[in-house]
């Protein structure tokens, strides 16, 4: 919770800092143990980081992390050491994370060295039984990357994620890279070992429609923050944030019922810089429906309807102005 991702940024020779690009700007969720929580935004918006955040890849700016009921922001490297197998990554490009010199066998079992006790006979049937679970033939074993397509060389990374038993993988763009007759293939594969396997999911795409099929939850992100966070249903047929609105207008509707009800919003303007976000609510320079209060005051993230947490002006209106609210310049 309160989670800050600053990167400081430097510039010229001297490597002066200049300012932070606020990657992560102040966001608190928690994934429940066995959901898919998907986490969604346009490029840059800081969904990655926050992930990587999430398995500690990054050292957090402020905040706090915890799994499993465990504070890992100020674990030790040894506690630290004993958590990584639990929390795993599976990434956007199968290419670009897979060594291209070791073979399937070296790529799936390298974790089993490094961190399980195992003989080889042991390792090569574990590594054996990664590969049956992803649905990889055995004969590949001792074949390279590049001997295989996208989709397969997903289900090698997927494998070697999976070596070490972990409880909680984030998927990052997992299918972004891949053709789209292979991309439910992949997240079809993703959702049966989780049932299998009892996995609890963080699932980081741009891709809404894709997000709706996988997600428990969904939360929203946009420039750093997460601006919504709701139950699957609640967020695509509900959305309260205007930018989720303008999000999903853009996704086709598969009841043509709801898809002639719908208002299509098309936004205006670029996403500002994380280095300068406007001030009061990062979204005033875009939103169709800004007032003045949204330029002067950031919107806190509240839950508006149960379960459905959204950071707008809005729905805070009817209430009772706060000291801070009534006295801002209009
Ligand atoms: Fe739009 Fe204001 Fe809500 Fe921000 S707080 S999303 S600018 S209405
Ligand atoms: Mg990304």
């Amino acid at each position: 919770s309160g989670l800050k991702m600053y990167f400081p940024i430097t510039t010229g020779f001297l490597r002066r800092k200049i300012g932070d690009v606020k990657a992560v700007d102040d966001i608190s969720f928690t994934i429940r143990e066995g959901e898919t929580l998907g986490l969604v935004g346009e490029s840059g918006c800081g969904k990655s980081t926050c992930g990587r955040a999430v398995l500690r890849l990054y050292d957090p700016t402020a905040g706090s992390i915890s799994i499993a009921g465990q504070d890992v922001t100020q674990a030790t490297p040894g506690a630290l050491r004993r958590l990584r197998p639990l929390m795993q990554m599976v990434f956007q490009d199968p290419q670009a994370s897979l060594n291209p010199r070791m073979t399937v066998a070296d790529i799936i079992g390298e974790p089993l060295i490094e961190h399980a006790r195992l003989t080889r006979d042991e390792r090569t049937a574990r590594i054996y039984e990664l590969m049956d679970q992803v649905g990889l033939n055995r004969d590949f074993a001792n074949r390279y990357p590049h001997e295989f397509s996208g989709g397969q060389r997903q289900r090698i990374g997927i494998a070697r994620a999976l070596a070490l038993n972990p409880r909680f993988i984030v998927c990052d763009e997992p299918i972004a890279a891949l053709d789209v007759s292979i991309q439910a293939q992949v997240v079809n594969l993703l959702e049966e070992l989780q049932d299998r396997l009892g996995l609890t999911y963080l699932f980081i795409s741009h891709d809404l429609s894709m997000v709706r099929h996988i997600a428990d939850r969904v939360a929203v992100m946009y420039l750093g923050k997460i601006v919504e966070l709701a139950a699957r249903d609640d967020l695509y047929l509900r959305p309260m944030h205007p930018y989720t609105q303008a999000l999903l207008s853009a996704v086709p509707e598969p009841d043509p019922d709801a898809e002639a009800q719908r208002r299509h919003v098309i936004l205006k303007g670029d996403v500002p810089s994380p280095a300068n976000p406007p001030k009061g609510c990062n979204f005033s320079t875009r939103c169709p429906r800004v007032m003045p209060i949204c330029r002067e005051i950031e919107p806190a993230f509240l839950e508006e309807r149960p379960g459905q947490s959204v950071a707008c002006h809005l729905y805070t209106m009817t209430a009772e102005p706060t000291a801070a609210e009534a006295t801002a310049p209009a």
